[in-house]
């Protein structure tokens, strides 16, 4: 059975094909499509943000007065969608979705003068620090240290898998301040500009070629206390609205049926012993289970968007997303590869010096596939691992 939306969203998802296929540049399109959907590059992305920012859909989920839309819930899903589908990238989505609406919700006005308008017009990239070696998961005994002295914080410590703080001029950072009382409770959420003394950022190569992710060493940074973000030892707890807020568009559901798509069309001119991939009975085999559960997984964010009765609690629902879409995700990249064989083989792992920040350039359509499929095994881990997941699904839904 096909699903079908009202006549109002099919005219609404009309209108934003046609605005962003007028809006977004043929050379930012490709060069997302070459990188297989995986955000291009940080230029691109801030520039992006700027075209969408003109036309008042830069930030559509926030709320009106901070520049939202005030579009629901589904039509915000179609323009996901059609964005996705039309190649767009990402806005930074450490500034639109996680710490813009933190410092909407519990900010002071001034920094909701500061930073809003900054993140809603792409100004500049902003970068995540909470994991520290030996804390990603068990985030709460993070160690960096951030002592008040008078009108400022000294932040001592070490952040890693910071996503693109090479290339981002602020960061939010959850720091402890407070080491004498039980570890959730001494944790503070605090802005942090990249250029200042004491910081120095170190680049990780990784296995898909790219270099993104980054070490973030502080050393006796002096931070203004007025970048303290709502109340000091609160961090936790803005931490927790804000993983919720990412594990909720965690499906993966737009890329997950853009990629299934290509992996058919793939599937359909790639050969094996003359005769297409797609009629090869294993092949078909595995291609009809994926499509399924992409079927299953947008079913189910569909319900979830239109506020179903769930039977499970909310945060359980999204962890299950989370864990659905992630593994897809894999499956589905891993597929691709297998289409492709020996040709998506070819590939050539780049040292952070050698690329620029558009990221690195493939020469290859069939090595972006494999890039792809790497940097997929991550899906599973960021966020919230696959593990940590279950455990919420098992204690929420199920009480264990
Ligand atoms: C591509 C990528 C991008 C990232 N971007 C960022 C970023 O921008 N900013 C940032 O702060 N962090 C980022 N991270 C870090 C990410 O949040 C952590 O890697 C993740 O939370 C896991 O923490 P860890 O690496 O310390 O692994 P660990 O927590 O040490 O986990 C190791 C293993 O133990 C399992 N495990 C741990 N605890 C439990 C438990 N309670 N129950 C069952 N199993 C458990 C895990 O599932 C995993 O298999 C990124 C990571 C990746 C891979």
């Amino acid at each position: 059975m096909d699903l079908a939306f009202d006549p109002q969203l099919e005219e609404f998802r009309a209108t934003v094909r046609q605005a962003i296929a007028e809006m977004l540049p043929p050379r930012i399109a490709e060069l997302q499509r070459a990188h297989g959907g995986i955000n291009s590059g940080h230029a691109e992305t801030l520039e992006w943000t700027r075209i969408l920012s003109e036309r008042g859909w830069s930030v559509p989920h926030w709320p009106k007065e901070y520049g939202g839309t005030g579009w629901t819930p589904m039509q915000l899903h179609i323009f996901l969608e059609e964005s996705s589908s039309a190649w767009a990238p990402d806005t930074c989505w450490g500034a639109t979705h996680m710490c813009g609406p933190v410092i909407y919700t519990f900010g002071s006005d001034a920094q909701k003068q500061t930073f809003l308008p900054a993140f809603r017009e792409g100004r500049y990239f902003l970068a995540q620090g909470f994991s520290e070696p030996g804390n990603g998961s068990d985030l709460a005994r993070l160690r960096t240290a951030a002592r008040r002295e008078g009108d400022r914080y000294i932040v001592n410590g070490q952040k890693i898998w910071t996503g693109g703080a090479f290339a981002s001029e602020w960061g939010f950072f959850l720091v402890r301040t407070n080491p004498d009382v039980k570890p959730q409770a001494g944790i503070s959420f605090l802005m942090i500009k990249l250029d200042t003394p004491g910081v120095t950022i170190r680049r990780i190569p990784q296995i898909n070629g790219d270099a993104d992710l980054c070490e973030v060493f502080l050393d006796n940074v002096e931070v203004p206390a007025e970048n303290l973000i709502g109340e000091e030892g609160m961090g936790w707890t803005y931490a927790k609205f804000l993983l919720d807020h990412e594990r909720t568009t965690s499906s993966f559901i737009f890329t997950n049926k853009r990629e299934l798509a290509r992996a058919k069309a793939l599937a359909a001119v790639e050969q094996i012993d003359g005769r297409p991939v797609a009629e090869h009975p294993d092949f078909r085999s595995r291609i009809t289970r994926i499509e399924a559960e992409v079927t299953a997984l947008e079913w189910s964010v569909l319900r979830e968007l239109a506020n179903e009765e769930f039977k499970y609690d909310r945060t359980a629902a999204a962890s299950t997303l989370k864990v659905a879409g992630s593994r897809l995700q894999q499956a589905i990249t891993e597929l691709q590869v297998d289409i492709l064989g020996p040709r998506a083989l070819r590939f050539h792992a780049f040292e952070p010096e050698e690329r620029d920040d558009a990221g690195p350039l493939w020469p290859t359509h069939a090595e972006g596939r494999t890039a792809n499929a790497l940097i997929a095994r991550a899906s599973t881990i960021y966020g919230g691992t696959l593990q940590v997941q279950k455990g919420i699904i098992s204690k929420l839904a199920f009480g264990l």
